[in-house]
């Protein structure tokens, strides 16, 4: 990517929310500054409240104007929501509806969470250094279906006077389609190699699951490795050995799970960018989508400068990758994060107890200050 290049205009809404979020986007709105002034970028930004910000400003959780700047922006760029001063408001008001809402009203079906083990933190890893040094995986999780979602969803009382509890695990042909082939094309970027996990032992979902990933496979995709997994086998593939897996693909349940156990494969969760895509527009070929840290808005460190803002700017890089085409620019700010890494410079969440931790700010310059010297080094 040169500044001759001209990249196309894109129109971001940020939404910094509470806590932490607006410091930690703080630090990514530096990094626009200057890409925008290098002509690596045209990015326009709106700024809206979500959360408690926008239930202090509006009443609710994100209000209307902000959700129609959400549904015709390029793309969302989302901090975090919530904190102990809001837990006595109204539930639909509540800080997270907010985030439930834009992924409700924008389709977003589609999570997608990296875990990238930088090799300078590999000994912060709960695992041996040598077994997740250099790990670079990705999970997709499906996050508008499945049990979270299936009806019937209740607690009914029964003839005995017991209660019964239910919730439905459903999944259609489509909903399965549309992530199998979202995890195929992530692949074709990657090593090309998918590993699709469910339950089709126990469950008849995912029987269901599994003979259609194979037939979307079969169809369009069969360039790419596929294997299949049971999820609890991959769970514990994913602690015994998890540099095996390149992409995997999995429903809203076990991906939660596995995400989150893959997560803690890889430090802190300072660290943990994502993102969440809509289907493709047909005409435009455009998905919707929101990239957010995976961290909250930590009331516990919020205003004291404390916060890693690496999460929100390899959220911020997965959002030039996946929504701006900007895929070299993405890999120039993830070798600077590992470069920044490598001198030692560290936020006090993943500092050990050897080296005497930066603040956010600092950590934004030196972030910005290497990404300048990756690009300039070509
Ligand atoms: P949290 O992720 O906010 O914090 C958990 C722990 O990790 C805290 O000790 C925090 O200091 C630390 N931490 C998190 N991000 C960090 C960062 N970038 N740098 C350094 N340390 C970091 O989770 P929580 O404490 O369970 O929740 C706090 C609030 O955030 C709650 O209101 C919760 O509902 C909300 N929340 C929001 C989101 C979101 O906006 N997507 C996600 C999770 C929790």
């Amino acid at each position: 990517m040169t500044a001759s290049s001209a990249p196309a205009r894109s129109n971001i809404l940020v939404l910094p929310g509470d806590g932490i979020g607006p410091e930690a986007m703080a630090e990514v709105d530096k990094i626009i500054a200057w890409t925008n002034a290098q002509g690596l970028t045209a990015i326009e930004t709106e700024v809206d409240l979500v959360g408690g910000a926008a239930y202090d400003a509006h009443k609710a959780a994100i209000s209307d104007a902000a959700m129609d700047k959400a549904l015709t922006a390029d793309a969302v760029l989302f901090g975090a929501v919530g904190g102990p001063q809001w837990d006595g408001v109204p539930y639909d008001a509540r800080p997270e509806a907010g985030l439930l809402r834009l992924r409700k009203d924008l389709a977003l079906f589609a999570n997608l969470r990296p875990a990238i083990c930088y090799p300078a933190l590999a000994s912060a890893s709960s695992l041996k250094p040598e077994l997740v040094e250099g790990l670079d995986i990705l999970i997709v999780r499906e996050l508008t279906g499945g049990v979270y979602f299936g009806e019937p969803k209740e607690v009914v009382t029964l003839e005995n006077g017991e209660q019964r509890g239910v919730d439905t695990q459903v999944y259609t042909t489509n909903e399965i389609e549309r992530i199998a082939a979202v995890a195929f094309e992530l692949a074709r970027t990657r090593s090309n190699q998918v590993c699709s996990m469910e339950k089709n032992n126990v469950m008849r979902s995912g029987v269901l699951w599994k003979q259609v990933v194979t037939a979307t496979h079969a169809k369009a995709y069969s360039d790419v490795e596929l294997s299949h997994m049971l999820a609890d086998a991959g769970g514990m593939q994913l602690v015994r050995a998890p540099k095996q897996f390149d992409v995997i693909v999995t429903d809203n349940l076990f991906g939660d799970m596995l995400s989150d156990v893959a997560a803690m494969l890889t430090g802190s969760l300072g660290m943990l960018p994502s993102a969440s895509l809509g289907a493709e527009d047909p005409e435009t070929g455009k998905r919707k989508a929101m990239y957010e840290p995976v961290h909250g808005s930590a009331p516990d460190i919020a205003g004291q400068g404390k916060a890693n803002p690496i999460a929100m700017v390899a959220s911020f890089a997965m959002m030039l990758r996946y929504s701006l085409g900007l895929g070299d620019l993405a890999t120039q700010v993830e070798a600077a994060i590992a470069n920044v890494f490598d001198q030692g410079i560290r936020t006090g969440d993943i500092a050990g107890s050897d080296i005497t931790p930066v603040s956010t700010s600092q950590m934004g310059d030196a972030l910005l200050a290497e990404l300048q010297r990756v690009i300039e080094a070509g």
